[in-house]
């Protein structure tokens, strides 16, 4: 029987622990395909999930990682045979389902995309759930009807995961990006992202006015709170904005003048029980619109080691771009 390594959360009187252990195949659970996984990634999630600065895992002993990319080991699945080349978001795997930071994962079969070409798993993980939240928020936009010409696309959380990869697709696509950031001193990299101009995000943390001065055509937001409530009163007459996240908090202190006033659109995304289709397409759009050369410029790499530290920097907004996890 395959042994692997992994890393596994163990629920404890005070809270929760981190253990490196070896596994076997006999330790995964149900699921009709097994992935030899070869890449995982850290993303926010994962984060609060392995510091246990948030409630995502909900059963224990869980391997954590919400995301994987690997090569099928073995099936009895029709839609897939050994040596496919399968990447996986959400789920709840690394929440109540065995996660990515292990060598092996066991899942179903409706639960996997392919991993389009020219990608490699590798890439797949650089882009991550991060990536792809990213691309269903641009997608998000596209059927609101935004289009470059109708003006500035705002992005907040801008340096962060899903922040980089929207800069990255919108700017292949032709909008004219603002990205909004924390760092400063990060603005050259996300200007070779494709960002037009980058803010300050102290911009959207002051007291919210019910209706500001209209600049947004469009905005793809991963902060939430104050923020994502200052974005609503800025964004223009018919404007959309896409959101899926909550970096700097759940709540969301609006009102509805945004919405009846100008008919601003506010779009939410959910990548983790996205529909089939969408998910399919979402990949198939990242392998044409997303520079490869960038996103390889926008990602590094670590072992499983390294997970427990890079999981606390990503709970304090201290990294940049994506984090691949090499299985
Ligand atoms: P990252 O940590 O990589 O990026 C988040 C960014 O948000 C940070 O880099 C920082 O950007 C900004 N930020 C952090 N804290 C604050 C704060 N207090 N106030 C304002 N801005 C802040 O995370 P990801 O990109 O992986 O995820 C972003 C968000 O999207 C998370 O909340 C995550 O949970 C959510 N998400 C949701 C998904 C879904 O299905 N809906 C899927 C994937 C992610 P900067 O330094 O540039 O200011």
């Amino acid at each position: 029987m395959t042994r692997f390594r992994a890393i596994q959360v163990n629920k404890t009187d005070s809270g929760q622990e981190v253990a490196f252990v070896d596994l076997t195949e006999s330790d995964l659970m149900d699921g009709d395909v097994t992935v030899a996984v070869e890449h995982s990634t850290v993303n926010y999630k994962d984060g609060l999930a392995v510091t246990g600065k948030g409630p995502i895992i909900r059963k224990f002993p869980l391997i954590p990682g919400i995301d994987f990319a690997g090569t099928v080991a073995s099936s009895s699945n029709a839609e897939w045979k050994p040596g496919d080349r399968v990447v996986l978001n959400g789920w709840g795997v690394g929440e109540t389902h065995h996660g990515g930071y292990a060598g092996l994962a066991r899942v179903p079969g409706d639960w996997l995309v392919r991993v389009p070409e020219p990608m490699t798993t590798a890439d797949a993980m650089a882009i991550g759930t991060a990536g792809y939240t990213a691309m269903l928020c641009v997608m998000a936009l596209e059927h609101e009807g935004v289009k470059p010409s109708d003006g500035d696309v705002l992005v907040t959380g801008a340096a962060g995961g899903v922040g980089s990869i929207a800069i990255a697709v919108l700017a292949k696509l032709g909008f004219k990006v603002v990205a909004s950031t924390g760092r400063l001193e990060e603005s050259d990299y996300l200007k070779g992202l494709g960002a037009a101009s980058v803010i300050d995000r102290k911009e959207f943390d002051t007291p919210v006015k019910p209706l500001a001065r209209a600049r947004w055509a469009a905005a793809v937001d991963a902060v939430g709170s104050v923020t994502l409530a200052n974005v609503l009163s800025q964004t223009n007459p018919e404007g959309t904005v896409a959101a899926c996240g909550l970096a700097q908090g759940m709540d969301l202190p609006t009102s509805v003048a945004p919405f009846i006033l100008r008919g601003v659109k506010l779009i939410g995304v959910n990548s983790v029980t996205c529909p089939k289709a969408r998910r399919i397409e979402a990949w198939r759009r990242l392998s044409v619109d997303l520079d490869l050369a960038k996103l390889r410029g926008l990602s590094r790499h670590v072992k499983l080691d390294d997970v427990p530290r890079i999981a606390a920097d990503i709970v304090a907004g201290r990294i940049r771009g994506r984090v691949v996890v090499d299985l």
